[in-house]
């Protein structure tokens, strides 16, 4: 391998009152080709989200708001252009550095949960660090301690079909949680949820941000997008409104 990803999560303190930015997305295209046909997801991205920000984008279905999440995590890779997080270029690493730079620096959510159904909530909550072979002991209290954060120190032992729809997606917050990354991505995270359960997520994302990770999450809901600080409005794969 070689460049190694670093950790800019345990970076030096920015100088004070300066916001760096931590995500930043020049000019990025996505185009998927099916067949002979082509469709530009991603039409020209110009995106920068600031350390410690809290984000939402919003927009119709099919206008580009996931592809550009998988974008800043590196699950898929723009066609043109350039992402720049933490001061590396994601876009130039090959999957191998990806991979751990991705496990080491961003926790990801998704709408349907997708926790392993045969394994307790703290078991869940262990996987990424089991992944990142640590001891089993060290695991075992840094996922207590998540479980903790999210408001289920006393569900570990259950299983996903044994917690409610908003219980099992704050056990994949305590997953994504696990390495202590320094950036939140969630692909609609309460679009399987009812509203106040959905309500309570978001109020949990925001106790989160408070406590210094960055969050950026997708949402169609008006309501949900109210919780961010910032707004990105896209559609047809172009930032139409951002603040
Ligand atoms: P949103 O999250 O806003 O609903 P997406 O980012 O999922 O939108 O998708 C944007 C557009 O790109 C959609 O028209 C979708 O059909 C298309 N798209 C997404 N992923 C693929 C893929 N793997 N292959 C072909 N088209 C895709």
């Amino acid at each position: 391998m070689g460049r190694v990803p670093t950790d800019f999560a345990v970076e030096s303190r920015p100088v004070e009152g300066a916001r760096p930015s931590l995500i930043e997305l020049r000019d990025v295209e996505k185009t998927y080709q099916s067949g002979r046909l082509e469709y530009r997801a991603l039409q020209g991205i110009d995106l920068t989200i600031d350390r410690g920000d809290f984000t939402a984008i919003v927009g119709p279905s099919g206008s580009g708001k996931s592809t550009i999440l998988n974008i800043i995590t590196g699950i898929d890779r723009p066609t043109a252009g350039t992402v720049t997080v933490g001061g590396e270029r994601i876009d130039e690493m090959s999957e191998e550095e990806l991979a751990i730079w991705r496990g080491v620096n961003v926790g990801i959510v998704f709408q349907f949960f997708q926790l392993l159904p045969t394994l307790t909530a703290l078991e869940n909550a262990m996987l990424p660090l089991d992944f990142a072979k640590e001891s089993t002991d060290n695991a075992i209290d840094r996922a207590t301690h998540n479980l903790e954060r999210v408001g289920l120190g006393d569900k570990g032992d259950h299983l996903p079909m044994e917690l409610s729809g908003g219980e099992q997606q704050r056990v994949a917050i305590a997953r994504a949680l696990a390495r202590d990354p320094a950036i939140l991505i969630a692909d609609e995270p309460t679009g399987n949820l009812d509203t106040d359960t959905a309500q309570h997520v978001l109020d949990l994302l925001s106790g989160l941000n408070r406590d210094g990770t960055t969050v950026l999450y997708v949402t169609h809901d008006t309501d949900l997008a109210a919780h961010a600080h910032k707004t990105v409005t896209v559609r047809d794969g172009r930032v139409v409104e951002s603040g």
